[in-house]
């Protein structure tokens, strides 16, 4: 299931916890705030509803019990791996409780599904993520009404299919898997959707709002195991549940070197690649360029333009969201495919593949203009509350192209690197070209 990234070092107490007047929900966006309450609303109600009409077997505790025992057994094996994912992570993340609560889709009553959920985030909130970064409670309550919230359309699409069991999908036989198939899809579209108003990135890409494949990928095979464990508990006995386990465990660890090695690649600071990512993909574009004669690529060297007096004025925490909104800039002015690296400081590289000089100089002229019109915004810590913004902003860029500059990456970054020094020398804010 995914969820918003918690608010770092907001305290938890207890007592906090107990007075309504002390939350810290109330610091947040008033946009949040209203989010929050209604999501959390909508689930009080629609629990209440369902609860109306729901008819309990001791068949349903039992598998309830199951699905929870399975959830904390998964959750205690996998608290390391947890750990880290959650440390070098950013995006919207996918806490892998989508077995056992997709499974609890196809085998109980909603308001059951509803426990279950809320008793899975009590256990990681205590166990995995409190000790980690203090997710405030309002957070692990907000994400775990998204996540009820998704199992209820989950059930409703499934209803509406005349599915609203495994029993009914096995029986159904092809037509079975077919809504089995739509209700994942349907729980996974559902569960990326809600969860976007409540993130705190105030990036618009797709990866910043709903993560990247990896991420989406975890989510669904997650999916396809709950449906699998919802037919091994039906048709099995109930013990057969704990062969998901070693399966999920493996999962969880190759999704966490997946993410590492993803990390490892990219620049903290900006989410940019650094200079390890950044030449693995030139690497890649020089071997493609060397095969024909008439390929080429351009590398503009980009320097912010006295930025020490940014740091000097604002402070070094202010210099560093002056960097990552010239990175955003930066990425925002090439194509998708264009590898922008930020290569240590104030100083960013950008490889254009298939971009000769005229084109690469139009490239770097844009950059230079839109800095020059960039305002950044500094908000008041967790609030859409201005506190003052930065413009006057400006960068120098030096341009060179293979193979006019140099056969190889170095020679090319060396020239660029000696036209950002012109560009510099001749009064900053402008593009020079290397000879
Ligand atoms: P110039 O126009 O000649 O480039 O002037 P400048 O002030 O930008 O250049 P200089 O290289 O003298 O200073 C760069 C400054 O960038 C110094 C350092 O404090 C700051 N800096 C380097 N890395 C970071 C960072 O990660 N965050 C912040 N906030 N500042 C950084
Ligand atoms: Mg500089
Ligand atoms: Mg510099």
């Amino acid at each position: 299931m995914n969820e918003a990234n918690p608010a770092p070092r907001a305290a938890v107490s207890l007592r906090a916890v107990f007075s309504p007047a002390q939350w810290a929900l109330w610091s947040q966006r008033p946009r949040f705030v209203v989010y929050c309450l209604t999501i959390e609303s909508v689930v009080v109600v629609a629990t209440m509803i369902y609860i109306r009409a729901m008819v309990v077997s001791s068949h349903h505790v039992i598998i309830l019990a199951t699905l929870l025992g399975l959830g904390v057994l998964q959750a205690e094996l996998g608290r390391t791996v947890e750990r880290v994912r959650r440390r070098v992570n950013g995006t919207p993340h996918i806490n892998m409780t989508s077995v056992w609560t997709f499974a609890g889709v196809l085998l109980l009553p909603p308001p059951l599904v509803g426990a279950l959920v809320a008793s899975l985030y009590l256990h990681l909130a205590v166990r995995s993520w409190y000790r980690l970064r203090r997710v405030p409670a309002y957070r692990t309550v907000f994400n775990g009404a998204l996540a009820i919230l998704t199992c209820y359309v989950a059930h409703g699409a499934l209803a509406i299919m005349q599915i609203p069991t495994i029993d009914a999908a096995i029986d159904a036989e092809w037509a079975g898997v077919g809504a089995v198939g739509v209700g994942i899809l349907i729980y996974f579209v559902t569960g990326a959707i809600v969860v976007v108003p409540g993130l705190r990135t105030r990036s618009r890409t797709l990866r910043a709002l709903f993560g990247g494949w990896g991420e989406n990928g975890l989510e669904l095979a997650t999916l396809c195991l709950g449906a699998l464990l919802g037919l091994a508990l039906t048709t099995m006995t109930l013990a057969a549940g704990l062969l998901i386990i070693p399966p999920m465990l493996m999962l969880h660890r190759q999704v966490l070197i997946r993410q590492l090695e993803a990390a490892a690649a990219r620049d903290d600071k900006t989410g940019l690649w650094n200079t390890r990512g950044w030449h693995s993909i030139a690497a890649g574009v020089l071997t493609k360029a060397e095969r024909s004669t008439r390929s080429t690529f351009c590398l503009l060297m980009i320097d912010i333009d006295f930025f020490k007096k940014i740091n000097d004025t604002y402070g070094h925490l202010i210099g560093d969201l002056v960097l990552k909104a010239v990175a955003n800039q930066l990425s925002d002015s090439v194509r998708d495919y264009d590898a922008v690296a930020r290569f240590g400081g104030e100083e960013f590289v950008v490889l254009l593949p298939d971009v000769d000089e005229i084109d690469g100089l139009a490239v770097a002229e844009r950059i230079r203009t839109r800095v020059e019109q960039m305002t950044v915004p500094i908000y008041e810590d967790g609030s859409d509350v201005i506190v003052t913004t930065i413009d006057k902003l400006s960068v120098s860029i030096g341009v060179a192209v293979y193979p006019t500059a140099g056969n190889a990456i170095q020679p090319v970054l060396q020239a660029a690197d000696r036209a950002l020094l012109d560009a510099k020398q001749a009064g900053r804010n402008r593009v020079v070209v290397a000879a």
